[in-house]
């Protein structure tokens, strides 16, 4: 199955910890890492008194299911610190999101995919496009026309492609 993850951290080294994820998920169990996005810069969203984010997209083959890839994601996610607070949307060390699992709509208390917010989040359309500009979500709609109708906001890249992420 393809499957695109959403990385942000915003705390405690963000390019780091987006590296780091990387690296975490290149060691996933029956998955292999095939693409991965430029890193980007973007404001955070809900409360604005926090640090800008650090965002990546990047497309797995996995033979996991949906829940079991969840799973392994929250693992890589408590490895690298993350604190559930009350506070939405509040400052996280990484935060890693299923974005679409091969064409499955999934409607499920721990998931919902496509995620729910990818269609009206720079920091999601504009790195899965680079990665995968001719995907199609479940319902057919075209990401290129998402993208059209989702502004860039301040979203910046901060480095070049580079599909090996030498974290040393
Ligand atoms: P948002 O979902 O708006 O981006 P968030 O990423 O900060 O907010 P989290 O605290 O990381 O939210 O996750 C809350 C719950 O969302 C998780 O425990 C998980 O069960 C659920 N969830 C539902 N759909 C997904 C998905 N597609 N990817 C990751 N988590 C999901
Ligand atoms: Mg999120
Ligand atoms: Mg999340």
């Amino acid at each position: 199955m393809l499957s695109y993850i959403a990385i942000g951290s915003n705390q405690k080294h963000p390019i780091q910890q987006a590296k780091k994820a990387i690296e975490a998920l290149k060691g996933l169990p029956n998955t292999q890492l095939l693409k991965c996005s430029s890193l980007y810069c973007s404001r955070p969203m809900g409360p604005q008194n926090q640090p800008d984010y650090i965002n990546a997209v990047v497309e797995l083959d996995t033979q996991l299911s949906a829940l079991h890839l969840l799973d392994e994601l929250q693992k890589i996610e408590q490895n690298q610190g993350r604190e559930r607070k009350a506070l939405r949307w509040g400052p996280r060390t990484l935060d890693l999101d299923i974005i679409l699992y091969a064409d499955h709509s999934i409607n499920t208390s721990r998931l919902t995919i496509p995620h729910y917010g990818m269609k009206t989040r720079e920091f999601v359309l504009y790195p899965l496009f680079e990665i995968a500009p001719e995907i199609k979500l479940p319902d057919t709609t075209l990401l290129s026309q998402l993208i059209t109708l989702c502004d860039k906001k301040e979203l910046t890249k901060i480095s070049d492609a580079d599909h090996t992420y030498n974290t040393d």
